[in-house]
């Protein structure tokens, strides 16, 4: 069987992380999280930290090159008969063809795109609840994790959460704002080109879940 390549789109905050670490789990995928990479480069420190940090805590999106580098050098490693599961990449019309076109080059003609769809009042909500551990960056909602909400520590590392340095009310905005600029003109290109999932994200976790797992 062809091994399935499954590409999650939605603002911020909108389940993104959660459901592809569950497609990840139940399907033997290899996820690959392009924030997630820029984060690391920026603990890592080296040349690109200082530009990739300013970027996000903008709330900006740094260059397709450095994007289409992070997603493509863990692309190609990936042995042929295992799946891959997107989060954050493309997030711009650009990245997103180029994306498509490795896909297929990579004879990963097998390609579904989830677009999880939610209100920016919703969104607002979750993300001033989320926090990261700064060693291992896993991510924790307080909201729905009652223990989490009165240790704020990372359940792994032990050490205390903290708030994402673009969780802030003004970069939240400025997110909100690219999502609609760069993110919709990717939503309709998928849409043209027949791969795309619409599901309505709000709700408990488990329902999205069910919701996606019935539309694949
Ligand atoms: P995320 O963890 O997906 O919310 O991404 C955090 C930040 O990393 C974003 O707000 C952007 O600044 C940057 N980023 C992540 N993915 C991309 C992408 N595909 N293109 C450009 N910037 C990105």
């Amino acid at each position: 069987m062809k091994p399935i390549n499954i590409i999650f789109l939605g603002k911020p905050g909108s389940g993104k992380g959660t459901q592809a670490e569950i497609l990840k789990e139940k399907f033997s995928l290899h996820l690959i999280d392009t924030g997630e990479i820029l984060r690391r480069l920026i603990k890592e420190g080296g040349p690109l930290a200082d530009n990739i940090l300013k970027t996000i805590k903008q709330g900006g999106l740094v260059p397709i090159w450095l994007v289409v580098f992070c997603w493509l050098k863990e692309l190609i490693k990936i042995p042929p008969e295992k799946g891959v599961v997107f989060e954050g990449s493309p997030r711009q019309l650009e990245e997103a063809k180029i994306l498509k076109e490795a896909l297929y080059w990579l004879k990963r003609k097998k390609i579904k795109v989830i677009y999880l769809n939610i209100s920016d009042e919703e969104i607002i909500k979750r993300l001033s609840t989320r926090r990261m551990c700064p060693n291992c960056l896993r991510e924790y909602s307080l909201e729905l994790n009652s223990e989490l909400k009165k240790t704020k520590k990372c359940p792994v590392c032990h050490l205390p959460l903290k708030r994402r340095p673009d969780d802030n009310p003004r970069t939240i905005k400025n997110r909100l704002v690219s999502f609609k600029k760069d993110v919709y003109p990717v939503i309709r290109f998928f849409k043209k080109e027949g791969l795309l999932i619409e599901i309505n994200a709000e709700g408990p976790v488990e329902e999205i879940t069910q919701k996606i797992l019935e539309s694949l």
